[in-house]
């Protein structure tokens, strides 16, 4: 038996990979999930862990993080191979119907492909300044992983958009000082946010610098402080800082995916309704696909998860149902 050829192989362990390897399980397919990422969970673990999602079925309200813990346990209770810290860079079609993959550490073959690659493999807009790179992940951070990382520093936060304003808001209060970067005067964020951080300067928990932008971050080993300038009169102001924390996007970037020989509209794989590309055996689900209708959304990752393996099952085994049944009745659970 060849151990090493799996059914499914699923590139992305967002929250669309994650709940396809569940349901993969489920279908009783042998699955793998691939991510660029050192952990599963996708944008709800890098992106924003300490938010609050409240569309998700059965969950009033989530924090990010608890959902992607979560939907780890679903998915994991099929022992799927996971592989983390690997982007895959090529997709070669066999002449068996089989593919093969190859990634930055590896290669990997498998009967049928689900592409769950949300954005695109991570790759945060950086701040082109001198300190930037030397000193990422030594105080530069472009996500918050545990907010006491901060209780009692010094923190800059940059970004004008809802997760810059996100962390200003969770951080306010655990640091001692905390200063929000701002190249505008205007916030690309929720209103209740933007008011909700206007009342933080004025009750003096947060120090505003609008019409400011990062200069250069200083420190040898660690952040130990700031330059910004106003981009209106060029004046320079430095201050201590432990942490500069830059929350500008991340580039809508598909990265080698592009060459994969899948049709592409805006940066996104084109499907049809059962989920299927250009090319017979490779799926797509979540935020990188594209249809008429498409919604950004955890819960249509979730459905065109389903949608996926069904057929990508049917499609390795072209004796296998479609239509799952329901899970209240399988075998699979009551085994369990
Ligand atoms: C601040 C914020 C708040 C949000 N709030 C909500 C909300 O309240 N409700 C809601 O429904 N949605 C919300 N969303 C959107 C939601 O998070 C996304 O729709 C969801 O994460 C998409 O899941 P996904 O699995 O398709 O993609 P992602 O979560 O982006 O996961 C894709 C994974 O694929 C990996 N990957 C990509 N390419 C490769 C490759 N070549 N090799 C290996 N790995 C690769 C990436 O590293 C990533 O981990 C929010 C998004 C943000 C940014």
């Amino acid at each position: 038996m060849d151990t090493d050829l799996r059914d499914i192989t699923i590139i992305g362990g967002g929250p669309t990979g994650l709940f396809a390897a569940f349901y993969g399980g489920m279908r009783g397919a042998s699955t793998r999930v691939v991510d660029s990422l050192p952990e599963l969970g996708g944008q709800l673990a890098a992106l924003y862990p300490e938010k609050y999602i409240f569309d998700v079925g059965g969950f009033p309200k989530v924090l990010a993080k608890d959902l992607a813990t979560k939907l780890r346990e679903q998915a994991l209770q099929f022992e799927p191979e996971v592989v983390l810290d690997e982007e895959v860079t090529r997709v070669a079609p066999q002449e068996d119907g089989t593919f093969h993959l190859e990634g930055r550490a590896g290669s990997y073959r498998t009967k049928a492909l689900i592409v769950a690659g949300g954005k695109g493999a991570f790759e945060a807009r950086k701040l082109e300044v001198p300190g930037y790179d030397d000193l990422l992940g030594s105080g530069v951070h472009y996500a918050v992983k545990d907010p006491e990382t901060y209780r009692g520093q010094r923190v800059v936060i940059v970004g004008g958009g809802d997760s810059a304003l996100d962390w200003v808001l969770a951080l306010k209060g655990l640091t001692r000082e905390l200063v929000l970067v701002h190249r505008r005067d205007t916030f690309r964020a929720h209103e209740h946010s933007v008011t909700l951080l206007r009342q933080a300067c004025v009750n003096g928990e947060v120090e505003l610098r609008s019409f400011h932008e990062v200069k250069e971050i200083h420190g040898e080993g660690r952040v130990e402080g700031c330059t910004i300038f106003d981009n209106r009169s060029d004046e320079h102001t430095t201050f201590a800082a432990d942490a500069v924390l830059t929350f500008l996007g991340f580039k809508p970037d598909l990265g080698p995916i592009k060459d994969w020989g899948l049709e592409i509209r805006k940066n996104r794989l084109v499907v049809n309704h059962l989920m299927e590309t250009n090319i017979p055996g490779i799926y797509g689900a979540g935020d990188i696909v594209d249809y008429d209708g498409k919604l950004d959304l955890i819960a249509t990752g979730f459905a065109e998860a389903a949608i996926a393996v069904n057929n990508a099952v049917h499609h390795v085994d072209p004796g296998a149902r479609v239509n799952p049944g329901h899970s209240t009745n399988l075998k699979v659970f009551q085994e369990k």
